[in-house]
């Protein structure tokens, strides 16, 4: 057997002291996890269970990347957030044996078409023309979970050195063990998947030259320019 063409590259993010690389398998996020920005969203934060959505596994970008505009918007958004990365697989997670499946965090940037997602939102569409277009999941290196977990500590996001977001890791409405359960009731949970675990509030638009700037206490800095 042969393929009929090269097959494409695996997408894989860095990995704090090491050259060796996290093959991506899938990437899921979490949408609404922090009360402030739910609300900034103009929905109410609850505990009602977390819902997903997905990127595919080719929108992740290096850090330090330039990326261009996105195509189709005139409303790009940063949404930093706290990423997870699966080590282990799983279906049916306990919340109690959840940490077991983390190989690492990292900090993650869901981009977001803002008025694609709200178009979609709006008339009961999908949301992947907003969340799982080219380039849309900026990551930095992934820090191994034997160096600890995350369950606190502050996240923020400036523009061109400008604080746009700025929260704790504490506020997520579904903490990291929860969120991996849920998702391990819908998915099955592959070695290589990604988690964005959602963004806290403050989330803006870029534009051309912009440069976003944002991280975690404890975790790499991710850097992404946007391309004039
Ligand atoms: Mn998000």
């Amino acid at each position: 057997m042969s393929f009929v063409f090269p097959p494409s590259t695996t997408p894989s993010v860095a990995i704090e002291g090491t050259q060796d690389k996290f093959p991506v398998h899938r990437i899921y996020c979490v949408g609404r996890n922090y009360a402030a920005h739910a609300r900034e969203m103009g929905k109410d934060p609850d505990r009602e269970p977390p819902f997903f959505f997905t990127k595919p596994a080719d929108a992740v970008v290096t850090n330090n990347a330039t990326i261009p505009y996105p195509s189709r918007t005139n409303n790009c958004h940063h949404e930093i957030e706290l990423v997870v990365a699966i080590g282990k697989g799983g279906r049916n997670i306990s919340v109690d044996k959840a940490l077991d499946h983390v190989f690492g965090y990292a900090v993650g940037n869901d981009l977001t078409r803002r008025d694609l997602q709200f178009e979609a939102r709006d008339k009961g569409r999908p949301w992947d023309t907003g969340k799982g277009f080219d380039n849309s999941a900026p990551i930095a290196a992934i820090r191994p979970a034997g160096k600890g977990h995350f369950s606190k500590g502050r996240i923020w996001l400036k523009v061109n050195g400008e604080t746009r977001q700025e929260a704790d890791v504490a506020d997520l409405i579904w903490n990291v063990p929860e969120t991996i359960a849920e998702l391990s009731t819908l998915f099955e949970l592959a070695p290589g998947d990604l988690i964005y675990t959602g963004t806290p509030a403050g989330v803006n638009a870029v534009k051309p030259g912009d440069r976003m700037e944002g991280g975690i206490d404890g975790l790499e800095t991710l850097i992404t320019t946007v391309a004039k």
